[in-house]
């Protein structure tokens, strides 16, 4: 195969975004190698397609605050709909913490996250049990996306402006040579070029590793129960999460389906941080996950007790975590190699800032519109690890 400048390994929605806006910048000769046979098959797809300005830490509420613009304003259908992220707490200190973030969220720009007390909670959640809780914060901005449409509307913008992408090519190796990247080993050849953008997600250690670089990102399962209620759920339901335990629902949205319109109005998703869970690439679901989810919502809402799930539809994933639970964005020792990774649950969200970051990373040395310097690989050489206190 002739030789290729920039080859992306990965096709979910990093990959994609990192194709589009290298396209966008008028790159064209740029290659995304994706190992399944079709797209989507990774997290992207499992994913429960959340977004959200509420963290904790600057650079986590800024590439938010862009990618949220973008979802908005982009040329392709994201399936934005900003119905809200209510965290509710139920002991003080919980609440203090998501005050301190509402407070950080406002003067890095954000607009509109309230502080609510129970009272407001139970009218806005009526069906939710509130005996126990303290205050919450809803943030106006937050809200759903379609992860697949967005990795869709990535590929086709890349696509159309020159971009390849071969799918059912996985990359065995990345090769370097005298300290620089010559190219990638595949299951069907080699393919020499001078650049690597590695959005392999939760599968990125083992491939950085063939280019003698420690990438740390670990694989854990995280699972989702689709239920359907006896009742139809109310219109306006937002992303309900519980900061102490995780525990979080939402109306349930087949991303796979085109008509965005087809959310069944008593089907919802439910699930929750399992402790138990040790990092491994299982992305099988367990039956018995329901029954941890079931006894969390007999606490917090009948309806969410009574609901019954539909097994076919429930379904696991990896996060992709890093030692702090920030992404990965920017190259390394091998002159040549970029990271685009280990978004430890948001990368869909993240998706348009972080693809804007690695295309002028990669063709300018740096990101100008946002300074993603924090997220360097060196950080964890170098001990400074970020704090991320709003991690699910
Ligand atoms: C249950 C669950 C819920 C989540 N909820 C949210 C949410 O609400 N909001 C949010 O923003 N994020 C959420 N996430 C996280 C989100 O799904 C990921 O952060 C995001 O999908 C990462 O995208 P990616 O493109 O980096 O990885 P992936 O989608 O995993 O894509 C990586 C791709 O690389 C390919 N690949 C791997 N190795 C090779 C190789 N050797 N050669 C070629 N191709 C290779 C894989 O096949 C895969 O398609 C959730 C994740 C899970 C599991």
């Amino acid at each position: 195969m002739k030789p290729v400048k920039i080859v992306i390994i990965g096709g979910g929605v990093v990959g994609a975004s990192v194709a589009y806006h290298l396209a966008l910048r008028g790159e064209r000769d740029v290659l995304v190698l994706e190992r399944a046979a079709r797209q989507g098959l990774g997290s992207t797809g499992r994913a429960t397609g959340g977004v959200r300005e509420q963290f904790g830490t600057e650079i986590n509420i800024r590439m938010s605050m862009y990618s949220i613009d973008f979802f908005e304003n982009c040329e392709f259908s994201t399936g934005y709909d900003p119905k809200g992220y209510l965290f509710f707490a139920t002991d003080t200190a919980a609440f203090e913490l998501l005050k301190r973030n509402a407070a950080t969220q406002a003067e890095t720009g954000v607009k509109g996250v309230e502080i609510l007390d129970a009272d407001e909670i139970e009218r806005r959640v009526p069906a939710m049990n509130c005996d126990d809780i303290v205050g919450g914060t809803f943030g106006v901005r937050d809200g759903f996306i379609n992860p697949v449409a967005v990795m869709q509307g990535f590929t086709k913008g890349a696509v159309e402006r020159g971009t390849r992408i071969e799918l059912g090519r996985k990359v065995t190796r990345i090769n370097v040579t005298g300290g620089r990247v010559a190219g990638v080993s595949t299951d069907i050849g080699e393919i020499a070029c001078d650049a690597v953008v590695v959005c392999a997600g939760a599968w990125t250690r083992e491939l950085a590793a063939t280019a003698g670089v420690d990438v740390p990102v670990e694989p854990l399962r995280r699972q989702i129960v689709w239920a359907r209620c006896k009742e139809a759920l109310p219109p306006d339901l937002p992303m309900v999460i519980d900061a102490g335990n995780g525990f979080h629902f939402r109306p349930a949205v087949d991303f796979w389906e085109q008509d965005e319109g087809s959310a069944r109005n008593r089907d919802i998703l439910i699930a929750y941080p399992d402790r138990d869970e040790a990092p491994s690439f299982n992305t099988q679901f367990d039956a018995a996950f329901s029954d941890k989810v079931n006894e969390l919502a007999r606490h917090r809402a009948q309806f969410l007790f009574e609901s019954e799930p539909i097994v076919e539809k429930c379904r696991a994933g990896l996060y992709e975590n890093t030692p702090d639970h920030h992404a990965i964005i920017g190259g390394c020792g091998v002159e040549g190699l970029y990271f685009a990774a280990g978004f430890s649950g948001h990368g869909v969200m993240h998706s348009p800032a972080s693809g804007r970051a690695v295309a002028e990373i990669v063709l300018d040395g740096k990101a100008s519109f946002l300074d993603v310097s924090c997220l360097s690989l060196e950080r964890f050489e170098r001990g400074e690890l970020l704090t991320e206190t709003g991690y699910i």
